[in-house]
């Protein structure tokens, strides 16, 4: 038997999973971990939770799989930075996450002196407390670790590098997908960019190797398994997804429909131009090597489930909600713009707010939850068509995955409103999966994406609808959207 152990560092778990050669999942394990909210604002991981449930997760699948894996393939939380000592492999100081918002006076003072286009451009990145660099920036900040770093003592990381640096006993790497997150790597040339390097003032001695995604990076240190294992493979959550979707060819996208909704579109081997709203980012070409993408998300997608069932109590459950749009034959004229907190790409206005329009007495909580659902698509497809715009690109398909992928009507309604096949894998823990097809490739365990993806099988919706219903559809959601911008700038 063959197989490849993907490991999922995620934000609130760590997760491990065994796919077979032939597809597969073989055992998976899964361990939660603390949060850390110091001050209002601040969110931290310890590294080494990070580490113990990542190493519980592997140990426990691998002996529920009965056997050992050919590889490890890393999937990880983007962004979050974590700093170690190179000697002791002890980590500095807690991991600041990627959601903590303690850089956001910087990133004010940073576009007060105009530098927001510059990195833009460099990076694809907006210049947000998100990204890793501000963050960077700040641990630095601390005299001890500036001087230990100057020193060469201390080693700066994602969460893939932390992972990489422990399991292997010191490696210190990262691949292009996430070192493309920090803010530190310029898009075009690959590399770490020597003037964003000094901007935060980040010392080049503190930074990984930028090692392929597809590649073998070292093997397990003999404490860790029973026998050394070869880390394989490397890249983050999003771009892992993306991966495990089989989407590396220019025109193939995914969008993940949980809370909000990620998508991303891969666009080839150029740097694509990202539209206001929208990031550039490294993904992985089918080979594992660097492609490009865009990458943006709706604010509220599941979201607008949860509103109804929690703010309106008009369902019961989440799941409730496919009944009831399947009780009526349309929104009977209803529109909903959940723009809760504001309108994403291509509106992309913060002040919007949600509007329902159309209301009459005939209107009932079954036209209501439909209207909300359709917003769901209605979102996806304006964000897709931005980035499709910007590209010149044709979509042949949507892969999809996340939670709301479970309602069946939804994803009709998806394949309708954009005229091309929605699919949905058979295991959505594509994440996951994107690992694990990056490390079963570096070390031949299947011999191509495509191999890879044909161990998949896919519930696949065509669209139905005519052109002509497509495109009443599409005009009343943009009026409803005109009258939401309209309210918001009025
Ligand atoms: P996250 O990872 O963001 O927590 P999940 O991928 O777990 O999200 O998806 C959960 C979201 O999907 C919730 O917002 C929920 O309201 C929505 N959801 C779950 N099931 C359905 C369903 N059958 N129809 C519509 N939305 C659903």
């Amino acid at each position: 038997m063959t197989s490849i152990l993907a490991l999922d560092q995620g934000t609130t778990s760590s997760r491990a999973v065994v796919v077979h050669q032939d597809g597969r999942i073989l055992a998976q394990a899964q361990y939660e971990f603390p949060q850390h909210f110091p001050e209002p604002g601040r969110v931290e991981h310890d590294p080494a939770d990070l580490f113990q449930t990542t190493l519980r997760a592997a140990r426990e699948a691998i002996a529920a799989a009965g056997e050992r894996p050919s590889a490890i393939g890393i999937t990880n939380q983007r962004e979050t930075v974590v700093f170690w000592d190179r000697k002791t492999l002890e980590p500095l100081g807690p991991a600041i996450v990627w959601q903590d918002r303690r850089t956001s006076d910087r990133c004010a003072e940073l576009k007060g002196r105009g530098l927001e286009e510059t990195i833009r451009r460099k990076t694809g990145l907006v210049l947000d407390p998100y990204f890793s660099a501000t963050k960077v920036e700040w641990r630095l900040r601390d005299p001890d670790l500036r001087r230990r770093a100057a020193r060469g003592e201390v080693a700066f990381g994602t969460v893939d590098s932390w992972l990489v640096a422990k399991l292997t006993g010191g490696r210190h790497a990262t691949d292009p997908t996430n070192a493309c997150r920090t803010m530190l790597y310029d898009l075009a040339s690959r590399t770490w960019d020597p003037e964003l390097l000094d901007l935060f003032g980040v010392p080049a001695e503190v930074l990984p190797e930028i090692v392929p995604s597809s590649g073998i990076v070292g093997d397990t240190a003999a404490e860790w398994f029973a026998a050394p294992i070869p880390i394989a493979g490397i890249a983050g959550d999003q771009q892992a997804a993306l991966f495990g979707q089989g989407c590396a060819v220019a025109g193939m996208a995914k969008n993940t429909y949980g809370t909000g909704a990620f998508l991303l579109l891969y666009t080839g081997a150029d740097v694509p131009a990202p539209p206001p709203g929208l990031l550039a980012t490294v993904a992985c070409d089918p080979r594992g090597g660097v492609g490009y993408a865009l990458e943006g998300s709706v604010f509220i997608a599941g979201a607008v489930m949860q509103w109804l069932r929690d703010g309106l109590g008009v369902v019961a459950t989440a799941g409730e909600s496919e009944r009831l749009a399947r009780s009526v034959p349309d929104t009977g004229g209803v529109y909903f713009v959940p723009a809760f907190v504001g309108l994403g790409s291509p509106h992309w206005e913060p002040e919007a707010r949600g509007t329902i329009t159309g209301l009459t007495r005939g209107t009932t909580r079954a036209h209501l939850v439909r209207a909300g659902l359709e917003s769901m698509a209605h979102s996806s497809r304006d964000l897709l068509d931005s980035m499709l715009q910007g590209t010149g690109l044709e979509i042949p398909r949507l892969r999809v995955d996340g939670g709301a992928t479970a309602n069946r009507w939804l994803m009709q309604f998806q394949a309708d409103l954009l005229g091309v096949p929605v699919e949905r894998p058979d295991y959505v823990e594509t994440t996951a999966l994107g690992a694990a097809a990056l490390a079963g490739l570096a070390v031949g365990v299947w011999p191509s994406l495509e191999a890879f993806v044909a161990g998949r099988r896919f519930e696949v919706f065509e669209p139905q609808a005519g052109a002509e219903d497509r495109d009443r559809w599409v005009r009343g959601w943009r009026r409803a959207v005109g009258a939401t911008l309209h309210w918001a700038r009025g």
